[in-house]
């Protein structure tokens, strides 16, 4: 296929130029029977057949793409990836959904990354819940939106049950509320947001004095979520991990009281409850009181430790209760597919702190719907919102918390049973033992040292990606390169994610070898 159609006069001509002025004007006219067929393309109870038909056919072609994986990757190249993409001529469609699906076979699914794939533990993605996946449907097809009580009817309250579910395993009190986000980002800048309204609310307190801490090893997007508030860079202060990575509580200690002595003001202090790289659970308690003494908002960022919640590890996650505000992500975790997070609040009353009113959207007397009407936009930071919900609901209706919680358990089991054999294996260095399910291993090559590994470490990574057998992400830990394994696929062995780090291994001896020669 060519990589310059032959229908993209746009990017041959200048908007300006006379032709695509005339195109402009007079748009081409289409018969009455084409816009009947365009109209049929709308979800309908008339075109009830032609949309089930079309669903079927995407199931159905999902399956086969299953049934052909051969791996978690292909290791396609980027440019090529990107190659792929470009020769598609979005000004000509296929007519049919057939052709299009088959065409996007050769764009995206024969090379795309499965997360069923027990050679693939790089990133936080899961496998994904069928229930889930059936609720995905429903919310597609019936597209309620979740910022209105008229938009979405029932919708607003089986939202409105899952935060207070959610509530009441965190151990809040009946005070809680919260609102469904799009992932662990967004809900920890909303937390991060009322955080320093409710800091700015006190007597004194300005901007720029505002401070958050956070540890060393805390999300990335805390950092962003204090940019976007408006907080100088050096508001947010990294706290010292102690040997397990948790947030040290003296480095806690003199981080608060320093930040008191220079005459700043403590926002928020931000525990992270199974942090990206070690999966490690600050301690909550202790986080929390020091906090809390020192008047700051605390937050725990549980977008990967969440899943704790409904599994028999729920001790780990002991002080959550304790906390202003919690991030929890049902897409990683709890096995729901993407987008499908929450942000959940101890006391109500701080969610006015995102609270705006529009007369065509949420006027305070209900715009003619009565109180009894309410509207979650309210709390939330977004306007049209998806009902992620859902997929949730569906979850616990279908196989329950604990049926949840027993995948977790798995995946704990998993991390902590591989970790205790790697402990015996001499060509691989590996980290503490993990707490929730990351494992960081470095290849022990003889005759490499370790600024040679790290050089290595990266190649190896690739090398995996190339082969497309085992994806492995790659992190920093104390200026060194470490290879990180994820695990979030409960239907993996330990023999699977033995047989991932021997690739590691056996990739690092590989490579070492030919540079040397
Ligand atoms: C993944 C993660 C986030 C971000 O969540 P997204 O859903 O990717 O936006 C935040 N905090 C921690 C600890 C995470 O692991």
């Amino acid at each position: 296929m060519s990589l310059t159609p032959a229908h993209t006069p746009a990017r041959t001509q200048g908007p300006h130029e006379p032709q695509h002025q005339a195109q402009h004007e007079h748009p081409p006219r289409r018969t009455q029977q084409q816009t009947q067929q365009h109209l049929r393309q709308l979800l309908h109870p008339a075109h009830r057949h032609a949309y089930a038909d079309s669903a079927r056919l995407a199931v159905d072609h999902l399956v086969a793409a299953l049934a052909r994986v051969r791996g978690p990757v292909t290791g396609l190249d980027p440019a090529r990836a990107a190659a792929l993409v470009a020769e598609v001529d979005l000004d000509a469609p296929l007519g049919c959904a057939q052709q299009a699906l088959e065409e996007l076979d050769r764009i995206w699914l024969d090379d795309t990354a499965w997360f069923h794939e027990t050679g693939l533990a790089a990133h936080l993605n899961c496998p994904v819940l069928v229930p889930a996946l059936v609720a995905e449907v429903l919310i597609s097809g019936v597209n309620p939106s979740l910022d209105t009580f008229d938009q979405s009817v029932g919708g607003t309250f089986i939202e409105q049950r899952l935060v207070a579910w959610t509530a009441e395993r965190i151990g809040f009190g009946p005070e809680a509320d919260g609102v469904f986000t799009s992932g662990g980002t967004q809900s920890n800048l909303q937390a991060l947001h009322l955080a320093r309204d409710h800091a700015l609310s006190q007597s004194g307190a300005r901007l720029q004095d505002l401070h958050v801490l956070v540890s060393a090893d805390g999300h990335y997007s805390v950092q962003r979520a204090a940019r976007l508030l408006g907080l100088p860079a050096s508001a947010v202060v990294p706290v010292a991990v102690d040997e397990r990575r948790r947030m040290d509580t003296a480095a806690l200690t003199s981080a608060l009281e320093e930040v008191t002595r220079t005459g700043g003001r403590l926002m928020a202090v931000v525990a992270t409850a199974g942090t990206t790289d070690h999966g490690a659970i600050d301690p909550l308690t202790e986080v929390a009181d020091l906090a809390h003494r020192h008047g700051a908002w605390v937050h725990v960022d549980a977008a990967y430790g969440g899943g704790l919640l409904v599994s028999s590890h729920r001790a780990l996650l002991a002080g959550i209760e304790h906390a202003d505000s919690v991030t929890v992500d049902f897409h990683k975790t709890w096995f729901q597919p993407v987008s499908c997070s929450a942000v959940v609040v101890a006391d109500r009353t701080h969610l006015r702190h995102v609270a705006a009113r529009a007369d065509y959207l949420n006027p305070a007397d209900g715009g003619g719907l009565g109180r009894a009407a309410p509207d979650q936009v309210t709390k939330s930071l977004q306007t049209t919102r998806r009902f992620d919900a859902l997929k949730l609901w569906l979850t616990l209706r279908v196989m329950g918390a604990d049926g949840v919680g027993d995948l977790v358990d798995a995946l704990v089991d998993l991390a902590r049973q591989t970790h205790r054999r790697l402990l015996a294996v001499d060509d691989l260095q590996v980290r503490a033992a993990p707490e929730l399910s990351t494992l960081l291993l470095r290849p022990v090559v003889p005759g490499l040292d370790a600024g040679e590994v790290d050089a290595l470490v990266p190649h190896v990574r690739a090398a995996l990606w190339e082969r497309g057998e085992h994806v492995v992400a790659a992190t920093v830990v104390d200026g060194r390169r470490w290879l990180k394994l994820t695990l979030l696929n409960p239907l993996a062995g330990v023999d699977d994610v033995l047989g991932v780090t021997r690739a590691v291994a056996a990739t690092a001896r590989a490579l070492a070898g030919e540079r040397a020669a």
